[in-house]
């Protein structure tokens, strides 16, 4: 899914959402939320080191993984678990809704569906859902083509 907000706008956003949240604005913070703005799809630890790395703003793995789990407790991001297993960050949407996740299995982007909701049907009595996590298999228009 292409974003069409500038990387000047996701910064600003950043900035933004950091200010609202009333919380200091390290550097690491801005850098690595503007990131996530900027990213078309799920990112996992070491896409982010290495494409902050290339932006000439490194930070090291100890602040990248304490910054990542500060925006995840701040709902300003949020981690999903591919396929694969490992772990990737996504800023979260506006909408805060359930949404399903889709892996490509040929490049192994893993994307937000914040568009798509998921009906979930009700679950047998006593269950009750906190977070329900769907993800659909198959290919992305980068590769279905
Ligand atoms: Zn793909
Ligand atoms: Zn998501």
């Amino acid at each position: 899914m292409k974003r069409s907000t500038s990387h000047q706008d996701n910064h600003a956003i950043a900035l933004e959402r950091l200010k609202a949240l009333g919380e200091r604005r390290t550097p690491a913070r801005q850098a690595i939320l503007t990131l996530l703005l900027d990213a078309n799809n799920a990112l996992s630890h070491q896409d982010i080191h290495e494409l902050l790395k290339a932006r000439n703003e490194p930070f090291d793995r100890v602040t990248l993984y304490r910054v990542l789990d500060w925006l995840v407790a701040q709902k300003l991001a949020h981690k999903l678990a591919g396929e694969d297993r490992i772990w990737r960050f996504n800023a979260a949407s506006d909408e805060q809704h359930v949404h399903p996740h889709f892996h490509c299995i040929q490049c192994g982007k893993v994307s937000c569906m914040a568009t798509v909701h998921v009906n979930i049907t009700p679950l047998p009595k006593g269950y009750r859902s906190i977070n329900a996590d769907t993800t659909i298999q198959g290919a992305c228009p980068d590769c279905a083509g």
